[in-house]
Formats: C-alpha cells, structure tokens, sequence
C-alpha cells in the first residue's frame, strides 16, 4: 500500500552515521507532520541518474552531504544566492521539471553562534580558519548579518583569495596562509578546515591559541572533544563550541524551506549532546 507520507531524505556517500533522518523525524512529530525521511547511499558515478529516479519515486526534497553539494550544485537549475557563493548545495525541493538548491549550513551557522550562542557580531574581529565548501557557506550570511573584519586562512591561500574577492565588497576582509596570520587578538576563531575529521599534520601558529579564548569548530564530535577544540583548550581557551548545533539549525532551515514552518531547536541540541537519541 502505498504511504501518503511525504517523502524527503538525506542524501551522501557514507551516509550510514548521519544524524539528518533522527532531527527530521523529530522536528516533524514536533510538528505534527506526516513524515518520512530516508539516508540514501548513491555511489558518486550514480548521482545524477539515482536524483531522477528518486525523483519520479515521489521524492519531494533532499539534504546533500559529502561528497555530492558540487555535485548537487551543478545539477541544480534554479540556485540561491548562499548556493552560488558556496558553489555548493545542501537542500534541494522540486518544482515540476526544476530542481532548486539552496544552501543553508550559512543560516545555521548564524543562528547556532548569535541566538544560541548570544554572541553579537557587532564591531568584532573574526579570524576564518578554512576557504573549502563550509567556509564559502558560511561567509556570506556571516557578512551579511554584521559589520566585523575577517580575516580568512587557509593551507592553500589561492582558495582564500578567491572567496575573499567574491564578498569584498560588502565586508572588510584580509587574507593569508596560516604562517602569517596577524599575531593579534580576535573576538572570535572559527575552525572551517576538515582537520578535526582527517587529524592529520596542522600547521596553525601556536599564536591563535595563546591570543584567543573564543573557539568554533565546524566539525561536532558526540564522543569527545574535536581535535581542533582540544588544541584550543591545551592551550587554556575559555569557550569552545562544536558544529552540533549548526547542524540541527542547517536542518532546521531546510525544514523551513520545505514545510514553511520553524521547528524549536533547543531541546533538540540539548537531547543530542546528553545522547539521548
Ligand atoms: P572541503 O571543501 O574539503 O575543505 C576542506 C578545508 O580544510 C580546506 O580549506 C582545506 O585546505 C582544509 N584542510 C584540510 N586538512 C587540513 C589540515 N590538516 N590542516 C589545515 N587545513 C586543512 O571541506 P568542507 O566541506 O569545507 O568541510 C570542512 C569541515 O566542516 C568538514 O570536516 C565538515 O565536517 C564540517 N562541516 C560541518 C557542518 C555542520 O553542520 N556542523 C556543515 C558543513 C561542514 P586546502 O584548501 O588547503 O586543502
């Protein structure tokens, strides 16, 4: 028999540890909406073919993970702003023949550090560690929201160039290699780089650690303590946040874009970190 549910699902490849179809699931009984939310695992030569597929199954949107937000970018016909700036797409909803892509990892990002968090961006200084697929989401609903100076590092400076020029004309932003990083005092340290997931060789300068007490890793970890964040506290930084919260937030906002209705967050963020689900 067929369910009268409506269809949504996460889509990546692994997609076994993903927490998307627990958030979506709650955030609809929440809500009192009938539900069904799959993690979908598409080998990378399949993708285009399995999204029509799905498609054509009844499928009314899905959240993309690593490694398809490129992929699901370009597939995309019609794109938000967030989307093109991020050159990457996290959610997508079907309008007829049109696949549409947003990005929402920058809105949850926002939310988690300014309502959550209560950090006010106002007159402050930034330092934005990382110029891959996160960094460039969360960039421009960052500058938008705020008048504060970032300065962007990455391994690979070109890729921080880029996206430096992409916004500059909104915001005051500086850019490096992590060597010659500004050997100062920031209000706020965001960690958008992978090395919390590969824990391989870094090479920040010992300086951010010592000059700073506010850390932000995009990367969550429900086990421990991120391997960025452990850094930060060796070196006696008061306040570390993980990714946990932006993603329930980033999921929140594509509820949003699909249901057109916010779903609470808090008690959501507070049952993940006690492992309660
Ligand atoms: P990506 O596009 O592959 O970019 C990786 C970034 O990390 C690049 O800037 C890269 O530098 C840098 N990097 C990699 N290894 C490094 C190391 N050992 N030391 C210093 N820098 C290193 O990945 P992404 O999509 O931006 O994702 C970054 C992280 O954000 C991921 O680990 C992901 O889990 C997290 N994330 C979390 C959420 C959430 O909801 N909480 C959402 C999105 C992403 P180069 O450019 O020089 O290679």
């Amino acid at each position: 028999m067929k369910s009268n549910k409506l269809r949504y699902g996460v889509i990546g490849h692994p997609i076994t540890h993903s927490l998307s179809p627990k958030i979506h699931q709650a955030f609809a009984e929440q809500l009192n909406i009938q539900l069904q939310y799959d993690a979908i695992d598409i080998k990378p030569s399949e993708f285009e073919q399995q999204l029509t597929e799905l498609k054509q199954q009844g499928y009314c949107g899905f959240n993309i993970t690593v490694p398809f937000k490129e992929m699901a970018y370009q597939l995309s016909s019609q794109k938000s702003t967030y989307a093109d700036i991020a050159q990457a797409v996290n959610t997508i909803y079907f309008e007829d023949q049109t696949v549409v892509g947003d990005n929402t990892d920058g809105i949850g990002f926002l939310r988690d550090l300014t309502i959550n968090q209560q950090f006010s961006l106002l007159n402050k200084r930034i330092l934005l560690l990382g110029a891959g697929g996160a960094a460039r989401s969360i960039l421009l609903p960052f500058i938008e929201s705020c008048g504060a100076h970032i300065h962007i590092a990455n391994r690979t400076v070109e890729k921080a160039d880029k996206l430096a020029k992409q916004c500059s004309n909104q915001a005051v932003i500086s850019i490096s290699d992590f060597e010659q990083i500004p050997n100062e005092n920031f209000d706020l340290v965001i960690n958008a780089t992978s090395y919390s997931i590969t824990n391989d060789q870094n090479n920040f300068p010992q300086h951010i650690f010592l000059n700073n007490h506010f850390f932000y890793d995009l990367v969550y970890n429900l086990k421990s303590v991120t391997p960025f964040l452990q850094l930060a506290k060796q070196h006696g930084a008061k306040k570390l946040i993980d990714g946990l919260g932006m993603l329930i937030e980033q999921a929140a906002e594509s509820f949003f874009i699909w249901h057109q209705i916010r779903p609470e967050t808090k008690h959501m963020i507070e049952t993940l970190k006690n492992k309660e689900i």
